[in-house]
């Protein structure tokens, strides 16, 4: 069968992962016009601003947008003309962790994906090829095609191909522009095979065809699930040698260092921290984990289940670490958080682990002041609210306030908590943090960012993961 050739290609969801994706597929493919579509009115909005206040922050992307939007990258709340016009659609929801019912805190709630496929079904009028772009449970195609092929119209035929993302947010548009691979999953169908043909020909317009994997639709799912688990298992691996570290006096930047130096393990993603965040690495693994239970495997979901363990575990431990260094109460005391984001170059906030840290320090009854420079206020006192759905938000805010500069937060302060690693904390007058502080003035480095000798320095009494 030949491959058709795509023109048109429409991308339900517009977050940050459609976004992204589609505009920079809308800039190095000029001939075909790419439809980004959300329900979202507000988001679309911000997509479509004049000055380009784009609804996510990530380096590079607001000038892909200015090179394509209105030529063949558009955004759109209409997205049922997106999917009439398009041959190709990714499904780009959101695929969140279910929060009742059923597998509440573990399974993958499914609802989005479906109802985008509902939609696909009930409005095509000609066949499709659908790609999974949201990271899914294995064998979630299969639900897909039995969707389409029960609400579709008999002359409307539907190739579904799995395209995973690996796009590391903060990293998004070089990530894109040169992958480490783009996979592609098929069934081994002639149309399969044909679909996934298309979809090859649209990424080799900027992806070295060697670098564009194609293998089964279940591999291909699972593969997404697995690059998740194995780099947060990386990350929870070293977060537990640093609690070694910090015990018998090894430094965990030099064991790092040493291990990183065998090829067989290379020295990538082995950064000790306070714990990983992100809206992707703890869901997928719960959803691995979900999904090895449902295959009655429950020796495999304890073992990955341990990865999410450490991960709590690790965030727990530094809390604890504030708390006895501060002479074991930090009730009126007030510290400076600097970092709201997940992990820095990125404005995202789900499941940052500086959500966690403020809320042992309110529990503690601190006072705590925030400063991130690309969350907004708005996003802290939503993130706030959600962690403590059960007190009111005024009461949140007379614990917990936003300050405008990392300088602002640590005024009057005993203790500077960073919690993620923008480079401007790095850059900061310490000097003047220092003298603005109370004293003894305390900074516990929840990222191994700063020069701990030159704060001490300073007069600094400086705590860091991973060393005692
Ligand atoms: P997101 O929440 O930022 O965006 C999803 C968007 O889909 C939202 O704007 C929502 O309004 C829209 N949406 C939901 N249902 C819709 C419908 N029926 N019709 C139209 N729009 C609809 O999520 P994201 O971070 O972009 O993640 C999307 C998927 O990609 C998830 O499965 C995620 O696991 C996966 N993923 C995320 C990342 C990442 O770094 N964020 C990386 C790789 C993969």
């Amino acid at each position: 069968m030949a491959p058709v050739k795509v023109t048109k290609i429409c991308c339900i969801g517009a977050g940050y992962v459609g976004g992204p994706t589609c505009a920079v597929i809308a800039l190095k493919c000029p001939h075909i016009q790419v439809t980004i579509v959300d329900l979202n009115q507000a988001r679309v909005d911000a997509w479509n601003s004049p000055d380009f206040k784009l609804p996510i922050y990530e380096p590079g992307l607001e000038e892909v947008v200015r090179q394509a939007r209105g030529r063949n990258l558009f955004f759109s709340t209409d997205v049922d003309k997106g999917i009439l016009e398009a041959d190709l659609i990714f499904v780009s929801v959101n695929t969140p962790t279910k929060k009742s019912g059923v597998g509440a805190g573990f399974a993958a709630d499914l609802n989005y994906v479906e109802l985008a496929t509902r939609r696909i079904a009930t409005v095509a009028t000609s066949s499709k090829i659908v790609v999974e772009k949201s990271t899914v449970p294995c064998r979630t195609a299969e639900s897909m095609r039995t969707i389409l092929e029960a609400n579709s119209r008999p002359n409307c035929q539907f190739q579904i191909l799995s395209n995973p993302e690996f796009l590391a947010e903060g990293t998004a548009i070089s990530d894109l522009f040169a992958p480490d691979r783009v996979l592609i999953g098929s069934l081994q169908t002639p149309e399969g095979i044909s679909a996934c043909e298309s979809l090859k020909e649209v990424y080799a317009n900027w992806v070295p065809t060697d670098r564009i994997l194609t293998v089964g639709l279940w591999s291909s799912e699972l593969s997404k699930l697995a690059a998740n688990a194995m780099l947060a298992q990386r990350i929870s691996s070293v977060n537990a040698l640093s609690a070694i570290c910090e015990a018998t006096g090894a430094n965990i930047d030099e064991v790092a260092h040493a291990i990183g130096y065998d090829s067989r393990i290379g020295p990538k993603f082995l950064k000790a921290s306070v714990g990983f965040g992100g809206s992707c690495f703890q869901k997928d693994i719960l959803n691995l984990v979900y999904l090895s239970e449902s295959l009655h495997l429950p020796e495999v979901a304890a073992y990955w289940r341990q990865v999410v363990e450490m991960n709590e575990y690790q965030k727990r431990r530094f809390s604890k670490r504030v708390v006895d260094t501060l002479f074991n109460t930090i009730t009126g005391k007030r510290i400076a958080v600097l970092g709201f984001a997940f992990k820095a170059d990125t404005g995202d906030t789900r499941e940052s682990a500086a959500i966690t840290l403020i809320k042992d320090f309110q529990s503690e009854k601190a006072f705590v002041n925030v400063y991130d420079p690309q969350v907004s206020a708005d996003q802290i006192w939503l993130d706030l609210q959600e962690a403590s759905p059960l007190v009111p938000l005024d009461n949140i805010k007379k614990q917990v306030s936003i300050s405008q500069s990392a300088l602002e937060a640590c005024k009057d302060a005993e203790a500077v908590v960073i919690a993620t690693e923008w480079k401007e904390f790095k850059e900061i007058d310490w000097e003047a943090v220092y003298a603005g502080m109370n004293k003894p003035a305390f900074v516990f480095d929840g990222r191994l960012l700063v020069d701990a000798e030159k704060l001490r320095a300073i007069g600094f009494k400086v705590t860091t993961i991973g060393r005692p």
